[in-house]
């Protein structure tokens, strides 16, 4: 097995060098498993970079130091590292030794039993209560009704995956706690087990109540690429039918107010308001075309499959389940 362990770092002096010790004591021991670690730098301004120096330049044969030039966020950190990883499974996991290193075995009998995404559980979450873990447990909440994947911890960095389930998925915002659904969508396997969660013991931590709002509104963004993105249609179209049909509603209440009570039809405020939704509905349905014609340039032009294969048995020759696949659907 060949091992990613990404790590996403931002003022954490004190803790890299007990983490990667840490990590190291794990995997060490494992058997016929080659592993790496990918520290990411985001522009700290302590000394963690040169502490991540000193330590890719001990164990130039695991640790690879990727350092970005300014704060760009955990998200954006978290991208660079599996773009410069090479393993076929990924381990995300925090710097901060919060997330344990010692539940990576575990997570790996996981993967080894078939699932695609192992997602690490804080069951006893030793963060603040009221600015942390409430809203954390509404938005777990929110995220699992929204896109249909029930996790109860979807903030929880420390989660394995299978590489091939969440390439094509550029990670943008916060949206990095949002690749399980999105590896649910492309088919993978989940599964969740309960890891260890310990206090923070150096620095502290980098985010308060403003992430659970910029959760909230990347769900909005999240669901419609989930349900929507290969189909914009359906939900424009939709929007658009529905006010269509209130301003006929609206309409027909006017008329028949006027038969029977005698009250004139245009002098009402509804009236206004029937020809506004037939316009806004109208329009709804146009801008519903105009996605269909980004979504269609957007699989045409990368020759982009509209569904994703888990293995193929017996493929045309010459090549990979993959890449015969992509090249029926450019032929077609
Ligand atoms: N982090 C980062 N860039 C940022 C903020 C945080 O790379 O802009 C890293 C941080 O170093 C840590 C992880 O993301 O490894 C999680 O951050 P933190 O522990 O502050 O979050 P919490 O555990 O409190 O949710
Ligand atoms: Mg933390």
């Amino acid at each position: 097995m060949q091992l990613s362990i990404i790590i996403p770092v931002y003022n954490e002096e004190e803790s890299l060098p007990l983490l990667h010790q840490a990590i190291h004591d794990t995997l060490e021991p494992l058997p016929e498993t080659t592993w790496e670690m990918i520290l990411v730098d985001d522009g700290s301004h302590d000394g963690s970079l040169p502490v991540l120096e000193k330590l890719a330049q001990q164990d130039p044969q695991h640790t690879r130091v990727v350092a970005l030039r300014r704060n760009f966020g955990q998200t954006a950190a978290i991208a660079a590292g599996i773009d410069h990883s090479c393993g076929e499974i990924i381990i995300l996991i925090d710097a901060d030794m919060q997330n344990d290193p010692a539940d990576i075995p575990m997570m790996l009998e996981k993967i080894e039993q078939g699932f695609d995404v192992v997602s690490g559980w804080r069951i006893d979450r030793q963060d603040t209560f009221l600015t942390r873990t409430v809203p954390s447990r509404i938005a777990n909440w929110l995220i699992s009704t929204v896109t249909g994947v029930h996790l109860h911890d979807y903030g929880c960095t420390l989660k394995a995956y299978r590489r091939e389930v969440i390439t094509g998925f550029r990670l943008y915002g916060e949206m990095h706690r949002f690749i399980p659904a999105y590896a649910n969508s492309v088919g993978a396997r989940i599964v969740e087990v309960p890891v260890r969660h310990h206090p923070r013991r150096f620095g502290k931590t980098k985010y308060g109540l403003t992430r659970t709002i910029k959760v909230v509104l990347d769900l909005f963004t999240v669901k419609f690429l989930l349900s929507y993105a290969n189909k914009p249609i359906y939900l424009f179209g939709g929007t658009g039918i529905f006010l269509i049909l209130l301003s006929f509603l609206t309409l027909l209440f006017l008329m028949i107010r006027r038969l029977w009570v005698g009250i004139p039809v245009t002098t009402s405020p509804f009236f206004q308001m029937s020809s506004m939704f037939l316009i806004l509905g109208f329009q709804s349905i146009l801008m519903g075309l105009i996605a269909e014609m980004l979504v269609r340039t957007y699989h045409e032009s990368q020759s982009k499959p509209t569904y994703t294969i888990r293995k193929v048995i017996n493929p045309i020759k010459g090549a990979n389940g993959e890449s015969a696949a992509a090249r029926e659907y450019t032929d077609e």
